[in-house]
């Protein structure tokens, strides 16, 4: 395809702008996707706030984007342009011995990393903030034409939260607490009650109060009202969380749960925060109260698959999830937006 292609891209600390170069060739086995929307990510408007010195500029951010097909290389099998389609920006080899295993896709022994790769044109980066976007057909994921591609935007950030939703092994009825209801605490927060469980939030900030409140949640605890333990032991019958999700990097949200962990309690760190927060755990709690602390980010392809379906159900709501919509050419003011603290997911709309 001829013509010039317009991203998105951080400059330097604090600045975002709009470039443009030609729109590259395909080769055999690649596909080209017009991109449609692309969310800023917290991994995106934290190397535009300067904590994140270890991703380069300049730098085509995004990497929750979606769009359909507009040309297929020879060799690409079973898509065709029309497609409505999402990519998987972990690019797994699908050959090393974790890829087959079906591990995390981010212990990928060969994986692609455009962050920290520049292309030909001199940028690094994913390119989700496009209009056009040169990627291996092995790398996207077809999606139904029925689902609006704002919501398959979601499909990565969504898959990170069924992989760590596996790992403390989410069952019905059993009382789930997310500590700190930011996007993705609120998605784990959807998740947990889309696979049986039963939730109780704890969050400080009335905005995300609210947004958790109109999305249908009512057992929620804000902890500045001084009656934490006890409002928890009343939606818990007594018995505390069987497990907590801590998706707020802050070190009072690993004391909150720690303090209230019951025995047997299975507890996921969901988020990370630049400097590290701090977390002072007795270790002899663990082994009297058979804690299980797991770690999670990124996902396992299956994640991936059932985040297409799940989103694809209409099982999520998103609507309240995402705060703002700017078009690609007000991408500066965009950042400016989704980097504000308490700032729920901000989408850039990108031009045909
Ligand atoms: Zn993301
Ligand atoms: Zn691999």
């Amino acid at each position: 395809m001829k013509g010039t292609t317009r991203f998105g891209v951080l400059v330097a600390d604090k600045r975002a702008e709009v470039h443009s170069h030609e729109i590259p060739e395909i080769m055999a086995d690649e596909v080209l996707m017009h991109n449609v929307a692309c969310n800023i990510c917290t991994f995106d408007y934290q190397q535009w706030l300067g904590l994140r010195p270890q991703q380069p500029y300049p730098q085509a951010f995004g990497h929750e984007d979606a769009g359909m097909i507009v040309a297929v290389g020879p060799e690409v099998e079973n898509l065709k342009t029309g497609d409505h389609v999402v990519p998987n920006i972990y690019y797994p080899c699908l050959q090393c011995r974790n890829c087959q295993n079906g591990l995390n896709m981010r212990l990928c022994e060969n994986k692609i990393e455009p962050v920290h790769n520049k292309d030909k044109y001199g940028y690094y980066g994913p390119y989700g903030c496009s209009q056009y976007k040169i990627i291996k057909a092995k790398h996207v994921i077809k999606v139904d034409k029925n689902v609006p591609l704002e919501a398959i935007c979601f499909v990565e950030p969504v898959s990170t939260a069924i992989h760590g939703l596996r790992k403390i092994r989410i069952k019905a009825n059993e009382k789930v607490l997310v500590i700190g209801i930011g996007s993705m605490g609120l998605l784990n927060a959807q998740l947990a009650q889309y696979y049986g469980a039963d939730v109780i939030i704890s969050e400080l900030m009335e905005k995300k109060i609210e947004v958790a409140k109109k999305m249908g949640f009512k057992k929620i605890i804000n902890p500045h009202e001084g009656r934490f333990e006890e409002q928890l032991k009343e939606y818990t019958g007594g018995n505390g969380p069987s497990a907590i999700i801590i998706a707020v990097g802050v070190t009072q949200a690993y004391e909150q749960a720690f303090s209230v962990g019951p025995e047997m309690c299975r507890f996921l760190i969901f988020a990370a925060n630049f400097p590290a927060p701090k977390w002072n755990i007795d270790p002899n709690l663990v082994h009297y109260r058979l804690w299980e602390i797991y770690g999670t980010i990124g996902s396992a392809l299956s994640d991936y698959r059932e985040a297409v379906d799940i989103i694809s159900s209409g099982a999520l709501n998103f609507e309240d999830i995402i705060e703002a919509r700017y078009p690609l050419d007000k991408v500066q003011m965009a950042f400016e937006h989704a980097a504000k603290p308490g700032s729920y997911r901000v989408n850039v709309t990108i031009p045909d």
